[in-house]
């Protein structure tokens, strides 16, 4: 519950730090994306709420009880153990989120964020819950793999989601601070590459927290000024189509992605 109260600071405080240092040009309404973006997060909220964290923390229960996981089998200090769990979750969400890009089934729900025709912090709230089911199966699998402690759950979840509000709002840094800072994070212009027209952007920057994760597989590209990034999904356009559309995405036909923006350089 705390949590959930440190994120809705978190954003408001991007809301605001957005709105007085713009990185892009604001075409929407905005009030009118933050209300869509808000809806389907918050039809997300049984989901996540009554089936996902249930499941998550009977596993937790379970694993601890047998003494599973790849963790307890080895006699290591807690912290070391909290430290490579906590770098570990980072690196498999890049991993998972490369392929919700590359398997059709999973693209299906997570277009539904990158539809998004602008990105701000809301952007960050913005999952089908069919994506949210699909990522609570993975965690519980990994958890009954790695063992993972309820308590470094909790603390990779508050970061992952504050890293989230953060590179997703369409704040500008100080360049020469944003310079450095995307050497080891994510940032606003690294993570906007990854909302571009062009696939051969959208298919890179995956990483959550850590920036280490795309530069190490070769998946990152070059910053990008904002004024040359148009953000969205070129087969859905500069549309806002509402709560409805958004939440039937995963079941409509699957569009091709449009060749004349398939890369930059063509
Ligand atoms: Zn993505």
């Amino acid at each position: 519950m705390k949590s959930s109260f440190v994120i809705l600071g978190l954003f408001l405080f991007c809301l605001l730090l957005e709105s007085l240092f713009p990185l892009r040009k604001v075409q929407f309404k905005k009030w009118s994306r933050i209300k869509d973006n808000l809806m389907l997060s918050i039809l997300g909220i049984p989901f996540t709420r009554l089936l996902a964290y249930p499941l998550v923390g009977k596993v937790i229960k379970l694993v601890e009880h047998k003494n599973w996981g790849l963790f307890r089998k080895l006699s290591l200090n807690e912290m070391l153990v909290f430290s490579i769990s906590f770098l570990l979750l980072d690196y498999l969400i890049y991993w998972w989120h490369r392929l919700n890009h590359r398997l059709p089934f999973l693209w299906r729900f997570h277009q539904v964020h990158h539809a998004d025709p602008e990105m701000d912090a809301s952007t960050a709230l913005r999952f089908h819950f069919g994506e949210l089911i699909l990522s609570s199966v993975q965690r519980t699998l990994l958890v009954l793999l790695f063992g993972f402690s309820l308590n470094v759950l909790i603390v990779f979840d508050l970061i992952v989601t504050s890293s989230a509000l953060f590179h997703h709002s369409n704040l500008a840094l100080n360049k020469s601070v944003e310079k450095y800072l995307r050497m080891i994070i994510v940032t606003p212009t690294f993570h906007q590459n990854h909302h571009s027209y062009f696939q051969k952007e959208t298919d890179s920057n995956f990483s959550a927290i850590f920036s280490v994760w795309d530069r190490l597989h070769r998946t990152h590209t070059e910053e990008v000024n904002a004024d040359r990034i148009t953000i969205g999904l070129p087969y859905v356009g500069k549309l806002m189509p509402g709560l409805i559309y958004l939440v039937a995405m995963p079941v409509k036909k699957l569009s091709a992605w449009p060749k004349k923006f398939t890369s930059r350089d063509l």
